[in-house]
């Protein structure tokens, strides 16, 4: 299991070479890497972006096969197939980190700021399901000053939204609250810029030496617990052969 901080310094350490142009990932397989993956997968964080085409999550964070758990959805709004989606993950695959990732010049989030400013008659019952869900996040913004320097309100919008999502990822599935409290799992919000290539990552973070031990005790009880599970299976195993049922 790869523990939420290393998760995080590895997404950092990858961001920083697709940023600098050097990527070490190599997008072609060979028949027995191909082949490796076969073997099951075990991603070391989950990533919930935005569908934008310029927003390749495995790119950006220079990250190979069978590295991240992605979900992409427009406006990286958490629904309950979002949720269930994070919740398998961390369940399965033990991962420890989620990422929420929003970015700059966000299309869907424009469109919500568009569509408060002037209701539009004819859109669609799907895509009012997202525009609604970024709503709370962002109406507020539009009563105050920030409301009329249309750059910054589209920023100040984009990290509200992944402000939100993280919070209902934090306090909307009683899975996920337990894997936080117990078992060292750690909910993030990021940025990635169009501009720069840079995610930075503003929500969340774990920041001073105390928080990080905290997460390694979890990790480490969890970690105990999990080979106790597993000794306790294989003894269980070996007495029914032994007995015969
Ligand atoms: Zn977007």
């Amino acid at each position: 299991m790869i523990h939420a901080h290393e998760a995080l310094t590895r997404l950092r350490e990858g961001n920083k070479r697709f940023k600098s142009g050097a990527s070490e990932f190599v997008p072609n397989l060979s028949p027995s890497e191909r082949n490796q993956l076969l073997e099951g997968q075990e991603p070391f964080a989950v990533v919930l972006g935005c569908s934008d085409s310029r927003v390749p999550v495995e790119l950006i964070f220079d990250q190979g096969f069978g590295d991240l758990f992605v979900i992409r959805v427009a406006g990286n709004v958490v629904a309950s197939s979002q949720i269930g989606s994070i919740e398998f993950a961390a369940e399965k695959f033990n991962v420890r980190l989620v990422i929420v990732l929003g970015h700059t010049q966000c299309g869907a989030i424009q469109a919500t700021l568009d569509e408060l400013k002037q209701p539009s008659e004819n859109q669609s019952r799907n895509l009012r399901s997202i525009v609604g869900r970024i709503r709370p996040s962002v109406e507020g913004l539009l009563e105050t000053d920030i409301a009329k320097d249309p750059e910054q309100l589209v920023r100040q919008a984009v990290r509200s939204n992944v402000r939100m999502s993280t919070a209902s990822l934090r306090h909307g599935s009683e899975i996920l609250e337990q894997l936080i409290d117990h078992e060292g799992l750690v909910v993030v919000g990021a940025e990635y810029s169009l501009h720069t290539g840079e995610v930075e990552f503003f929500d969340g973070v774990p920041l001073n030496d105390n928080q990080m031990k905290n997460l390694m005790r979890l990790d480490q009880q969890s970690g105990f617990l999990n080979i106790l599970k597993t000794k306790f299976s294989k003894m269980s195993q070996a007495i029914r052969s032994w007995l015969n049922f």
